[in-house]
């Protein structure tokens, strides 16, 4: 799979500075509550996005479900570091 095919998708295009923030945020985290918070906000805007694609349907969109479930699952992953 092509990550760099996002880029095609006006949609991704739009969301990408958004989750590239969060995504950075996370990634600059000093403690796991504050990891917890943006992980919160990235799967807020993902399952945003995801929705957004609900109408698309093209072999572009398959890709970009497929990308933005994965941010899904880093997401998720962050989460469960709380418990
Ligand atoms: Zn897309």
């Amino acid at each position: 799979m092509q990550v760099r095919q996002e880029i095609q998708c006006s949609l991704c295009q739009k969301a990408k500075p958004d989750l590239d923030r969060i995504n950075r945020g996370i990634n600059d985290a000093k403690t796991v509550a504050e990891k917890v918070s943006h992980a919160r906000e990235l799967l807020q805007k993902v399952e945003d996005v995801l929705k957004e694609h609900e109408h698309v349907d093209s072999g572009l969109a398959e890709v970009c479900r497929a990308v933005l479930n994965l941010r899904k699952k880093t997401a998720e992953l962050i989460l469960k570091l709380e418990k």
